[in-house]
């Protein structure tokens, strides 16, 4: 039997990024492992997640999570193997999915971690595909945009982890026309030649509301929002009479150290009877069985694609990994292995 760590290192908020965050807003710090106490397991990372979200977390202002503190550890998904245990329900050798990320060595109650199957799906596809972005476009284009088969569909964001899977998901349930943007060709490729997209367009190659427009002459029933700004704007002058918007992030925003414009358009959501909702995927956490049947099925069937992004070197890489995600390298989830 191999010794337990006494030692780990993760990841600590230096300092907080005014506008994009920097390399120097991390720094990996050893810590010590402590000991197990009743009901708890070590779980040994193998692979974490960097999102979007992570980014409003940096910031120090009320939200749906709590802040990042300077001088603390940051956190996040992550599947990792358990080294130690002291639960009867999660044996040691189990692979768990859990909140504790950006360190290399977790100690969790066992009441904290979920067990994964990593005979059933790799591990990080629970982190993506099976995991919160799959959640996320499943309920935010299913039950918070409503969309039902023959609309038409347009998605921001959509060679991303959430965005590749709305469209493909539309696909199934029925779409009509569903269009993508990205922000460069490679992308634009695969979301038409690879993952079944109608149409796309790079949102660099000139305006949205025009590249929206000759994507979807007819217009659009719904937009899933994962940028905000410009493509936001685009979107309302090109929904039909009541059509839907759901809400699911703004990301063109997020580095901004001044409150953007809002649209210039809102007063036709009156004339065209348009919703607009926002949402986070906790709210949907009931949902959670119902989609991973019905995504399992699709992936089974090679109906749903998905790409992953992964940069490897555990603690090291993960600051990193996040700016790169920030700046649109990343096709599919964006992952750090260990
Ligand atoms: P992605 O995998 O989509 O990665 C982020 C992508 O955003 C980048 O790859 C980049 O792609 C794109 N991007 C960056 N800057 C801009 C910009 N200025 N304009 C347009 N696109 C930009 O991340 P996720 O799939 O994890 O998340 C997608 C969105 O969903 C985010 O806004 C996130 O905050 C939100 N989200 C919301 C949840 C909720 O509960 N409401 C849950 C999970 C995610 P490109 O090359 O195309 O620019």
């Amino acid at each position: 039997m191999t010794a337990l760590p006494t030692t780990s290192r993760e990841v600590h908020l230096a300092s907080r990024p005014s506008g994009w965050p920097t390399p120097e807003n991390f720094t990996v710090v050893p810590t010590p492992v402590p000991e197990l106490g009743a009901d708890q397991v070590l779980v040994r990372n193998l692979v974490m997640s960097v999102d979007p979200y992570m980014r409003g977390r940096m910031d120090d202002r009320p939200s749906y999570v709590p802040p990042f503190q300077v001088g603390a550890p940051l956190d996040g998904g992550a599947v990792g193997e358990v080294i130690a245990s002291t639960s009867a329900d999660v044996p040691v050798g189990a692979h768990v999915l859990h909140g504790l990320g950006w360190r290399e060595v977790a100690a969790a109650s066992a009441g904290r971690v979920i067990v994964v199957d990593p005979a059933v799906a790799p591990d990080a596809a629970y982190l993506g595909v099976l995991g919160m972005p799959g959640l996320t476009a499943y309920a935010g284009l299913l039950e918070v945009a409503g969309m039902h088969a023959g609309d038409t569909v347009f998605v921001s964001g959509a060679a991303g982890a959430v965005g590749s899977l709305v469209g493909q998901i539309a696909k199934q349930k029925g779409a009509a026309r569903v269009v993508g943007s990205a922000g460069s060709a490679e992308k634009v490729r695969y979301l038409v030649d690879e993952l079944g997209f109608d149409a796309a367009f790079d949102y660099h190659d000139g305006p949205v509301r025009e590249q929206l427009r000759t994507a979807a002459p007819d217009g659009i029933d719904v937009y899933f929002d994962n940028v905000g700004g410009e493509h936001l704007e685009a979107a309302i002058s090109a929904l039909k009479l009541k059509g839907r918007i759901a809400i699911c992030g703004m990301i063109s925003q997020y580095n901004d150290a001044e409150p953007a414009p809002g649209p210039r358009n809102l007063a036709m959501i009156i004339g065209k009877r348009l919703t607009l909702r926002g949402f986070i995927v906790s709210d949907f956490n009931h949902l959670q069985p119902t989609f991973v049947a019905e995504m399992s099925r699709w992936l089974d069937a090679g109906a749903v694609r998905f790409r992953e992004t992964t940069l490897d070197g555990g603690v090291d890489a993960a600051p990193q990994a996040f700016i790169d995600l920030l700046r649109g390298a990343n096709t599919g989830k964006m992952l750090v292995r260990f």
